[in-house]
């Protein structure tokens, strides 16, 4: 008999070991990280494991749950729409959620927005925008075939998007199996004369479909911020060379920066925008990848194989659709309004107090986001990241450090108690570093 069919009966405190008989965790390497910690339930800003302990949920689950876990309107609202239609092929027949999403969202997206392709996680919003840009081009007989992207950028995991990725961690056993991608670094200052003059080289070849880029802020690669002006100056300049302009706001989305889009910050606006993560709530996965008539134009044709044919089993899932629907009518409340203001204000406070501090080398926040890294050589790494992640979570505070850098991107309903103790976690961390001598 194998193990697991008894598993059924085990106690709850086992679930930790039966998890680690059968489950293989994204992004962990086993042998460093046997168990996995059992969640039982989730409200609000608070995560509750298997023994009733709560973790504020610092990071809202992958910037998903801003609305707060199990926001009553948002369950509400897909339990009712559950009784009636759960999953209907998106080839050729539709849908009320759907459409009325793609309404809501090109009401609010930049004005030169028109048309929404539906998928199920980031990087296939990615995979979509690049294959729609190139597409776009051989359509209109030309050949295009490199795309432009930022050092240290993350735009997801599948191919396409890891190869437009600029984490050596992510991609290093892909090397050379990729698109050919050609990547500046992210603008420090408002006029980048150095990368518009080795842009101005790359696009000479004529080669260059896309352009992708995480407008304002980097989240995998630390919460990184560059110069909007500097980024203004070469969307614009890729602008009048012809290069597609790909928004990935996968992370930025739905408030993170301030605005509902960072790309509302630029005066440059995309020609493909990519959004998932907050965009249906961290309810149901849900993706879309929108674009302007033009590129749309470029595949309504005669011919059918000018259409653009790709689609994944789930797209547009009505229940998916119906939880992004109650949350976009959530983000426009008070509620949420007041919420991420207040958030921001605490992050600007919190930022002031802390700058100056011995053990922060560098402090940062934009909206939501506040990230600090840690002033610690790098010789005393070793598994630092994993000791703060446990203090953090003995604190009773869920953060995810990235090498040396904590970071919160909280729900936008957090109590001022509960993101106090947040900040008080991170002083704590500080505190505990500048121990290691
Ligand atoms: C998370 C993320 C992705 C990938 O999204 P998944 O749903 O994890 O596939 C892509 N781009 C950015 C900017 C992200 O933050």
């Amino acid at each position: 008999m194998k193990r697991s069919e008894s598993a059924g009966k085990a106690p709850m405190e086992n679930l930790s070991e039966r998890d680690s008989r059968h489950i293989w965790h994204p992004l962990t390497q086993h042998k460093h990280h046997p168990h996995a910690l059992p969640i039982e339930r989730a409200s609000g800003a608070y995560l509750y494991d298997t023994s009733g302990k709560a973790y504020i949920d610092g990071i809202s689950s992958w910037y998903t749950c801003i609305y707060g876990h199990c926001h009553p309107y948002i369950t509400g609202r897909v339990a009712a729409r559950m009784q009636q239609l759960d999953q209907v092929v998106f080839a050729g027949l539709t849908h009320q959620p759907a459409v009325s999403l793609a309404e809501s969202l090109i009401e609010i997206l930049p004005d030169n927005q028109e048309k929404v392709f539906f998928s199920d996680n980031g990087s296939t919003a990615v995979e979509v925008a690049l294959k729609m840009a190139l597409q776009y081009h051989f359509n209109q007989g030309r050949k295009k075939d490199l795309l432009l992207a930022f050092e240290s950028g993350f735009h997801g995991d599948t191919f396409g998007a890891l190869s437009v990725s600029g984490l050596s961690v992510y991609n290093g056993p892909f090397d050379g199996m990729a698109l050919e991608v050609f990547r500046i670094p992210p603008p420090v200052e408002a006029d980048p004369q150095q990368t518009l003059a080795q842009l101005g080289k790359w696009v000479d070849t004529g080669r260059v479909a896309a352009f992708i880029y995480e407008p304002l802020v980097q989240g995998a690669a630390a919460m990184k911020t560059h110069h909007p002006e500097g980024l203004d100056r070469i969307l614009g300049f890729l602008r009048t060379r012809g290069v597609l302009l790909v928004a990935d706001e996968v992370m930025t989305g739905f408030g993170k920066t301030g605005t509902c889009f960072a790309s509302e910050q630029l005066r440059v606006k995309p020609d493909l925008i990519c959004l998932s993560k907050a965009l249906s709530a961290g309810l149901l996965p849900l993706a879309v990848t929108t674009c302007t008539q033009e590129v749309y134009d470029a595949f309504y044709a005669d011919e059918v194989a000018k259409g653009f044919f790709h689609g994944h089993t789930y797209t547009a899932n009505p229940l998916a659709c119906e939880a992004a629907l109650a949350a976009l009518e959530l983000y426009q409340s008070s509620e949420i309004q007041d919420g991420l203001k207040r958030v921001m204000e605490s992050h600007r406070e919190f930022a002031a107090r802390m700058e100056g501090h011995p053990m922060v080398a560098e402090i940062r926040h934009i909206g939501a986001i506040l990230a600090l890294d840690i002033r610690i050589g790098a010789e005393r790494y070793g598994d630092l990241r994993q000791q703060l992640y446990q203090r953090g979570l003995e604190n009773g505070v869920y953060l995810r450090p990235l090498g040396r850098t904590l970071y919160t991107l909280p729900p936008y309903v957090i109590s001022q108690e509960a993101l106090g103790q947040i900040y008080s976690t991170m002083e704590s961390l500080l505190d505990y570093c500048s121990g290691l001598g």
